[in-house]
């Protein structure tokens, strides 16, 4: 019989922390805490194969579930001496949701479960408070109208506002028992309303229906939402926790609170958290009430907050990593609700893992394991420029609010999730803002800047989701009245009024909110980086190289650590002069009159125009590469990319070049293809054009001269596109070889150069070994690979792609295989074209130099078919380095457990 269900407490419990697939991140902890003797309340978990279960059986529960339930209910009655529903000391139970990862506030809970009109009563006698009781109640009657029937919050919460007004009370801590013996039934009067259904009264009841919500909450769209721009997949589901009921709020000798054992947005190690006196469960993470700092709590109660210290020691050094964990103290006994690993900035992400290093916590290896690809992306966070004059700065102070996520962000003032991702999708920059931030509104968080809260602490939802994302939020901005009907916030202290679309720049770090659009730049790497980022390169095997086309862009990689370009697209010299923009026309000019030759010796008239612009460019990539090979590809884009499609353009470029603007018209309609991708394009073009050919390679060529002559080191690597067939791919290396041996021959230097090509078709995979007879090194350009191997338009599949990556819709992806290799089909072709490369020469360098350079995942798998380099784009490549490390890590760890 299968078990789904697992129990903990009493100090024993049935399985551990590891066991996060099966229980869930949350099941586990407690499992793991419950075992390592921390005070945990008893409780079971079901597993997240239970919920794999219920989504593959039409949402039906698994049989045996019902029966391993009872029973588990049984056993935490006996360990807690309470019974569900008993009138005089009745046993109350939270349900939460946990899956393997953590997705904070995107599923459901449901507390104080177990209460019914008997129940409350023998609550109120044990706990001599009436009043706290029947507020329990009615925050029950609440979650469970909202969470398990759908009903409406806002109709809740209304009753709630006039009751209070009725009572002529401010805070909820001032209604008296009688007001919250109101509520309750005027909430059960609603549900029966809208259900057509009585409140269930029986406790069991009650546990299945909350226990199908955590289950339901799993598909939510949010849920899905999240997981998506996560890129969590392969999840099982959500496990459900059934956990006994302690509570925060039954006076001021009661609280709740969320820590860290060390500053999630520095990494510094110190003791950091919120907590909130008289408050139940998800009052803290909910951002309703602005929490007080954890040690504030070592004022109130000195005691428990000692017992938290020890925990905090004793959990990091068992975890030896990073902790978040829940609390509640309840008349001065300290619960542990929950740990997990903490969500972290990416600074201090970097500073964690090398303190923890540092420490002898924690191996190098293990360090480099625990940063990911976005640490590095998001590092890099923007802050306003220093050069901005402080005073005019103090002038356009807006508001203060808590500096939740550092970082500064720039943009337009949306006051829904739903406007910001439609004004995103325009291509606008947009700050979200709101009361408070809900799991509704991922999408909007998502695409916005910045994020901006009225309420909440540094641990509320919109904190939390933000900080994982490493984007700039502020919370807890008390002063700001928003008003969503008027879109518009006004400062109370200030005065100041923003209205929707106007510019707003957020300081994170700060916590300063300025009502203007100012400048920001991007700061130093930081020193936890360096050093990681060091024990990375010791690390590694492959290279990491850069696509580059300019001396800018070949400098800016360097100091991201390249070790030479991988792909230098001189096509991309035809459109602009990086270094005199303002001179580009000449060069367009050239290429276009170029095309529009009809015969090869005007054609050649028009490449001599180009040559000196070529050279040039070239000079300065070499220089700027210092010795680090350079690889450069001949012209790849079809011709009609190059010439105006508008009549009055073409009118223009006619007039200029003194020709028809027939003539022009003509040849843009000669060049048109319906398949432009599949057409005359890449080494197609220098089968028909041998001049273009002659051209580039004479640039390169005598710009290596140039620079050898000058002591710059060079080592040019003359790449061919799309290549084909061996035969196609001699008669370009001869004639490539033809140009560069006389050169050098002529210049009297020595100068080695390497002529290779790229894999882009099934075709040159397949046939590698022919290939590799001629060409000297492979560059797969899984750009074009992927699109030729899937049959998916590179340029045209992302309108319809989501729909095969939404798991809702068809999930046929994991990904997007633009982004991440498709390992699975490329993959295939990608390690044969290795193999069957090297065997006709065992030597062959093999590169990568499509967009999956700079993936993490697909380096990985770079390494592991023996690739010699990978190269990306300037940002990407630390990313690549560090996955290049990791991949080697992980190599090992895989051969050691065999
Ligand atoms: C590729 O196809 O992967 C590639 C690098 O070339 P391009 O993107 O320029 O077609
Ligand atoms: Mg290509």
């Amino acid at each position: 019989m299968t078990k789904w269900v697992y129990f903990f407490g009493a100090g024993k419990a049935e399985g551990d922390g590891t066991w996060r697939d099966l229980l869930g991140g949350k099941g586990a902890g407690l499992a793991e805490m419950t075992r390592i003797g921390l005070p945990v309340p008893g409780g079971f978990t079901i597993s997240t194969e239970a919920c794999d279960y219920y989504y593959k059986n039409g949402k039906k529960f698994p049989p045996e579930l019902k029966k391993q339930v009872a029973e588990n209910v049984a056993k935490l009655e006996k360990i807690t001496k309470k019974k569900l529903g008993d009138p005089k000391n009745p046993l109350l139970v939270s349900v939460r949701s946990g899956s393997a990862r953590s997705m904070p506030g995107m599923m459901e809970t449901i507390l104080n479960l177990g209460l019914n009109d008997k129940s409350v009563q023998g609550l109120a006698a044990s706990t001599k408070n009436e009043r706290f009781a029947y507020d329990a109640y009615r925050r029950f009657v609440q979650m469970y109208s909202t969470v398990v029937m759908g009903l409406s919050k806002e109709d809740l919460e209304h009753r709630l506002r006039a009751m209070r007004d009725r009572l002529k009370v401010k805070e909820d801590t001032s209604v008296p028992a009688s007001g919250w013996k109101e509520l309750v039934a005027e909430y059960k009067q609603y549900f029966k309303e809208k259900s057509g259904k009585d409140f269930p009264d029986d406790p069991m009841e009650q546990l299945w229906g909350a226990i199908g919500a955590v289950f339901g909450s799993w598909m939510a769209e949010k849920a899905v939402t999240y997981r998506r721009v996560e890129k969590i997949t392969g999840l099982l589901g959500t496990a459900v926790n059934v956990v006994q009921m302690v509570f925060g709020n039954t006076g001021d000798n009661s609280g709740t609170g969320v820590c860290f054992t060390r500053d999630p947005s520095s990494g510094e190690k110190i003791f950091y958290g919120d907590y909130l006196t008289n408050a139940q469960g998800e009052d803290v993470v909910a951002g309703i009430r602005t929490p007080v700092h954890l040690t504030e709590l070592g004022k109130i109660m000195p005691e428990a907050y000692a017992q938290l210290e020890k925990v905090r020691a004793k959990l990091e050094k068992h975890y030896k990593d990073m902790q978040d964990m829940e609390f509640t103290i309840e008349e001065g006994t300290l619960y542990m609700l929950q740990t997990r690993t903490g969500k972290r900035t990416p600074a201090a992400a970097f500073k964690i893992a090398m303190d923890m290093a540092n420490e002898k916590l924690i191996t190098k290896e293990e360090a480099v394991m625990r940063i990911k690809p976005e640490d590095i992306e998001r590092l890099f966070y923007p802050v306003i420029d220093s050069k901005v004059d402080k005073k005019s700065l103090s002038s356009k102070i807006l508001t203060h609010g808590i500096d939740a996520v550092p970082g500064a962000a720039v943009g337009k003032v949306c006051f829904s999730a739903h406007e910001a991702e439609e004004l995103a999708a325009k291509g606008e920059k947009v700050i979200l803002v709101r009361r408070e931030t809900s799991p509704e509104d991922v999408g909007g968080m998502a695409v916005a800047q910045g994020i901006l809260t009225a309420t909440g602490g540094k641990t509320s939802h919109a904190a939390v989701v933000a900080r994982g994302w490493g984007k700039c939020c502020i919370v807890g901005a008390e002063s700001l009245d928003i008003d969503y009907k008027s879109k518009s916030m006004k400062d109370g202290k200030s005065g100041r009024v923003v209205k929707e679309g106007e510019w707003l720049t957020l300081d994170g770090g700060e916590g300063v909110v300025y009502a203007d659009k100012l400048p920001l730049v991007t700061p130093e790497f930081p020193k936890a980086y360096q050093t990681i980022m060091k024990w990375a390169d010791e690390t590694r095997r492959l290279g990491v190289r850069t696509n580059a086309d300019t001396p800018q862009d070949a400098r800016k990689a360097i100091e991201f650590g390249a070790e030479g370009i991988g792909l230098c697209r001189t096509e991309h010299m035809f459109f602009t002069d990086f270094e005199h923009p303002e001179k580009s026309h000449d060069r367009q000019l050239a290429i276009q009159e170029m095309i529009l030759a009809n015969e090869k010796e005007a054609r050649v008239k028009a490449l001599d125009k180009l040559l000196p612009f070529q050279r040039r460019d070239f000079i300065g990539i070499f220089k700027a590469m210092d010795g680090f090979p350079v690889t450069i590809r001949l012209i790849d884009p079809p011709l009609h990319e190059f010439v105006p499609h508008e009549p009055g353009k073409q009118a223009e470029l006619a007039k200029e070049l003194g020709i028809p603007v027939e003539t022009v018209a003509r040849r843009v309609e000669q060049l048109h293809e319906a398949n432009p991708m599949l057409g005359h394009r890449g080494c197609r073009l220098s089968i028909t054009y041998p001049e273009i050919l002659e051209m580039q390679v004479r640039a390169i060529i005598e710009a290596a001269i140039e620079c050898s002559k000058a002591k710059v080191k060079v080592l040019p690597e003359i790449m061919i596109p799309l290549t084909l067939d061996k035969k196609e791919m001699a008669i370009l290396a001869d004639a490539t070889r033809r140009v560069a041996d006389d050169l050098i021959k002529k210049a009297g230097v020595k100068l080695p150069y390497l002529v290779g090509t790229m894999i882009e078709l099934p075709r040159a995979a397949l046939l590698a070994n022919e290939i590799a007879e001629v060409a000297e090194f492979f560059s797969f350009g899984t750009n074009d690979l992927t699109q030729t191997t899937m049959g998916l338009s590179r340029d045209d599949a992302g309108r319809f792609l989501p729909d095969y990556v939404d798991e809702k819709k068809a999930g046929v992806f994991a990904g997007d295989p633009f982004q991440t290799l498709d390992i699975k089909g490329v993959g295939v072709l990608m390690k044969w074209g290795i193999e069957k490369g090297r065997e006709t020469r065992p030597k062959l360098k093999v590169g990568i130099c499509g967009e999956h350079g700079g993936d993490a995942d697909s380096v990985k798998f770079c390494h592991q078919i023996g690739m010699d380099y990978v190269s990306a784009s300037p940002f990407r490549v630390p990313i690549s380095r560090l996955a290049a490390a990791q991949a080697v890590i992980e190599e090992k760890a895989a051969k050691k457990k065999k």
